[in-house]
């Protein structure tokens, strides 16, 4: 398989929005690719060596920008297929950085806590000579969380002989971490969600919810949705998935799973289905479920063309990165789903993460309210650029989104130079 292929919807807005040949050709591979080796000591003396990447995939609006995923599915190519969403997603969000990604092949919940803290110093040390606050700042992504962000920027810091918090983001608060970055991404979809549904005359009462993934991103949204009046029916997790057609507050269930946030304890172990009086239904069940938001935010490829004829959400919320495959995002439009993309509806996190950039740099740091307030206003912002321009062109939104994204960087490379200007 070659390592990554730009996505044919990206050339038909190249097409489309004439975008110019240079910004073509610097979009259609990635800037930088760093490969490396990660030893790890483990606690019985031994010493695993695991594969770890960091891409830049493209740096023209400013630093490189993106989480760091530890699983065991990681790869170059998903690496830099998420570096590739990042560019677009800061570039849709107006943020002054690039894409970029991170990742370990490594199965971090087989690991004891000490391992897993020797992994993410490991990866930093892996990485130190391409990163930094103005080269490319990492944060969380899948399986990687505030408290191994605060190990990786310790480990910066240590490596630069400076304090260098604003290297990361997604730390803790006490080690300069931003207020409201955990429940970023999941704040940031509800918002695109409502903007979505006001639109329509409908109100929130009138919609019903089914939620894949209920980590950070899918719980906190979960949560949220339900405090905004969303009938949030059924939820799901890597386990097992459960449903209750009346509404299910999905707080006490979050609560539940989130004794992994006790102290020592880095993934939570319990289900959703450990909070007793639920119907328990099966993860593919869920995704079939009548309802009229169905939010995807587990991992990518979660609809494809096997499962995507069983869909029946007419609304599909993209919190996770890429969780419709391409050719099932051709089946659902051809079936008039509507679809939300995920470098819109997940850029709270990335937003969010700039905030906190800017909070480490200039040692000032704000109050909840001030973060959700100004999130709230670039959220909004980009979701009525979005469907305005879905309405404007007849376009799906996933297609005015990434035309808003390329044209932006369209405009950058040619202000610092352009064919004509060296032509003479
Ligand atoms: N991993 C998250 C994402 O995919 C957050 C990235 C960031 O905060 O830089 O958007």
């Amino acid at each position: 398989m070659p390592d990554f292929e730009i996505p044919a919807l990206l050339e038909t807005v190249f097409e489309k929005s004439d975008i110019s040949e240079d910004t073509r050709k610097l979009l259609s591979a990635p800037n930088r690719k760093l490969e490396a080796s990660v030893p790890l000591r483990r606690d019985d003396g031994s010493l695993d060596v695991l594969r770890a990447w960091r891409v830049q995939y493209d740096t023209t609006l400013g630093p490189g920008k993106g989480g760091v995923r530890f699983h065991p599915d990681v790869d170059a190519r998903e690496v830099t297929e998420l570096a590739f969403w990042m560019t677009l997603k800061c570039a849709l969000l107006e943020l002054p950085f690039g894409g970029a990604k991170g990742g370990v092949q490594v199965d971090p919940k087989a690991l004891s806590p000490l391992e897993v803290e020797r992994l993410a110093r490991g990866y930093v040390a892996a990485v130190a000579d391409i990163i930094g606050p103005d080269r490319d700042i990492p944060a969380p992504d899948v399986h990687t969380n505030p408290r191994i962000m605060g190990w990786m920027a310790d480990e910066f810091s240590k490596i630069n002989r400076s304090h260098q918090p604003a290297a990361m983001t997604g730390k803790p608060v006490c080690l300069g971490g931003s207020e409201g970055r955990i429940a970023a991404t999941g704040c940031g979809a509800l918002i695109v969600l409502r903007e979505w549904i006001e639109r329509q005359d409908k109100r929130p009462a009138d919609v019903s919810v089914a939620v894949q993934g209920f980590g950070s991103a899918g719980g906190h949204f979960a949560c949220l949705a339900h405090e905004a009046g969303f009938r949030v029916v059924a939820v799901s997790d890597s386990k097992t998935a459960v449903h209750d057609e009346a509404d299910l507050d999905p707080r006490p269930i979050f609560e539940c799973k989130r004794n992994g946030d006790a102290e020592g304890v880095l993934y939570c172990e319990k289900s959703v289905a450990d909070e007793d009086g639920k119907e328990e239904i099966g993860q593919e069940e869920l995704l079939k479920l009548e309802v009229d938001v169905l939010a995807l935010a587990a991992m990518e490829n979660a609809v494809t063309k096997k499962n995507a004829k069983g869909i029946r959400a007419p609304l599909i919320l993209e919190i996770a990165n890429g969780p419709v495959s391409a050719d099932a995002d051709e089946i659902l439009r051809e079936r008039d789903h509507v679809m939300l993309p995920d470098i819109l509806v997940n850029a709270g996190g990335a937003t969010v993460s700039y905030f906190e950039w800017i909070q480490s740099r200039t040692g000032e740091y704000w109050r909840e309210e001030q973060v959700t307030e100004r999130l709230e206003a670039r959220m909004v912002d980009a979701a009525t650029r979005v469907f305005d321009r879905a309405e404007a062109d007849d376009v799906p939104a996933r297609e005015a989104a990434y035309a808003l994204a390329v044209e932006r960087i369209a405009r950058a490379v040619a202000s610092r130079g352009n064919r004509s200007y060296f032509a003479g």
